[in-house]
């Protein structure tokens, strides 16, 4: 009988991704009856994924799982090998060699395009970019984000496309003591914009966003949160959905928009539009953005089933900036099946498969294995699924020893990669604490991998 799982030969477990399914995937691996050993990368210095640079800075409680993850990483089992990126500086291949199994948990980093004409405008951007930018993901740091027109416009009503409009319309002194990025609060405190349209293409039944999120919009200390009337009118489909006890979350946020139509005449310096029905058809402009055209729609189909269907009308909105936020999507990784529709990683219960076959030994979870949907916390079980679906299989895997990331160490150094551990990590976020004590910030975040990587260099 195979002795993998024992001390004498314990599983040697590769997870590609610091985010909250990595995360999740480490603790179901470390607290299982197996003995397995961890090696986590991660193609950034700082571990977290998008809780650190995607959750927005005025969220800092949606930031308290973070404590969870550090004990995670105190685990004499568990090691963390930042600024690698799998694909790159090190391959699958050579991961395979190392490891009895492998999980990728690297989520959906790159947005869905519009696929409409003038997207590529400047002033058009993703909101994956606005959110990188000011949470200062190093691979955003140096975007420009012309923000001296006074109108805005966001595609989508998701929560990050609320997360995109709230920091448009707060106040520097809202936003002065988060752990926003410095140069972002710098170009945010010059913005001209006053006027910022968040534009759905299907109703308000229908909108994505968490009524708690969206009521946060109606709070901000100098904009007002406005719904036209008719723009609350339902179709009998609509009226059915709104009825319907599944469907109460809808129901708080379409009560919720009501409260922001009843409202009196607007008095504060910015507002922010919540407009339904109305689908982006082309953005133009000499050679940047400056009006986005807007096609009127109608919804058609079952209730819970309703689709958008373009009327005719059109109408011309000016503005000066555009951001996209109608979904993230999974990047492909060399020597990994992909599925380029999904933007995932196609699988059953977390085992990678290639067509009909699953892979041996390769495992997903999170974000890059469902699709961009879910909180934090949904990660957690997926998680589980995927480590439990792991475990079933070790009895049916190679069993002979590896080596773990010991047996990759020749190769990094002989790439040049300076492989970030957890204490160096330590080292890196005490520094950022420190940079944002005398702001006020709960920490000042360091947006270049090489300044990072200077802190460890200059740290004795
Ligand atoms: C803008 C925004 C706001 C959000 N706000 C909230 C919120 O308020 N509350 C909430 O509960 N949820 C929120 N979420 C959702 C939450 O962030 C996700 O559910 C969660 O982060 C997904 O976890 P993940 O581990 O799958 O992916 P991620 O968090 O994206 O982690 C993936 C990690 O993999 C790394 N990686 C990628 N490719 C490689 C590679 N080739 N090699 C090595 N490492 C790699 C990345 O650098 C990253 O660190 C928000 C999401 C976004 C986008």
């Amino acid at each position: 009988m195979s002795n993998l799982g024992t001390a004498q030969n314990p599983v040697r477990a590769a997870i590609v991704g610091s985010g909250p399914s990595g995360f999740y995937a480490a603790e179901a691996l470390l607290e299982s009856e197996q003995t397995v050993l961890v090696d986590m990368f991660e193609r950034l210095p700082a571990p977290f994924g998008l809780v650190r640079s995607g959750v927005a800075p005025d969220h800092p409680n949606l930031k308290k799982p973070i404590r969870g993850y550090q004990r995670i990483a105190e685990s004499r089992r568990f090691r963390f090998l930042g600024n690698v990126t799998v694909g790159r500086d090190i391959t699958v291949e050579e991961l395979k060699r190392c490891y009895h199994v492998i999980i990728f948990a690297c989520g959906a980093e790159t947005d869905r395009k519009l696929g409409i004409p003038g997207e590529h405008l400047a002033g058009s951007h993703a909101a994956t970019e606005f959110v990188g930018w000011y949470n200062g993901h190093p691979d955003y740091r140096d975007l420009v984000f012309d923000l001296s027109h006074e109108t805005a416009v966001v595609i989508g009503q998701g929560n990050v496309a609320v997360d995109v409009c709230r920091i448009l319309c707060k106040t520097t002194d809202e936003l002065r003591h988060t752990d926003i990025a410095g140069h972002a609060l710098a170009v945010l405190a010059q913005s001209k914009i006053r006027d910022v349209y968040m534009i759905g293409r299907r109703g308000p039944v229908q909108a994505k966003f968490a009524h708690q999120e969206l009521k946060a919009l109606g709070k901000l200390a100098d904009c007002d949160a406005l719904v036209a009337p008719h723009d609350l009118e339902l179709n009998p489909a609509s009226r059915e959905e709104l009825a319907d006890k599944r469907n109460r979350a809808s129901g708080k946020s379409y009560e919720v928009l009501q409260g922001f139509a009843a409202r009196q005449a607007p008095t504060r310096h910015r507002r922010l539009h919540i407009q339904f029905l109305k689908s982006p058809k082309e953005l133009k402009g000499e050679g940047k953005l400056e009006r986005v055209m807007l096609a009127r729609n109608r919804l058609e189909g079952e209730p819970l089933q309703q689709v958008a269907r373009e009327t005719g009308e059109v109408e011309e909105l000016a503005c000066g900036v555009l951001f996209r936020s109608v979904g993230y999507c999974g990047v492909a990784i060399q020597g990994v099946p992909f599925d380029d529709d999904r933007g995932v990683i196609p699988n059953q219960d977390g085992r990678i498969v290639d067509g009909q076959n699953v892979v041996a030994g390769l495992y997903v979870t999170g974000w890059i294995k469902r699709g961009p949907t879910g909180l934090i916390g949904t990660n957690r079980a997926d998680s589980a699924a995927t480590v439990m679906s792991l475990l079933a299989d070790l009895p049916k895997l190679p069993a002979g020893p590896k080596t773990g990331a010991d047996g990759l160490t020749a190769t990094l150094q002989h790439r040049a990669v300076r492989v970030v551990n957890y204490a160096d990590w330590q080292v890196i976020d005490a520094a950022e604490v420190r940079r944002g004590e005398t702001a006020g910030k709960p920490r000042e975040k360091f947006t270049r991998v090489e300044e990072m990587l200077e802190v460890l260099a200059n740290f004795k």
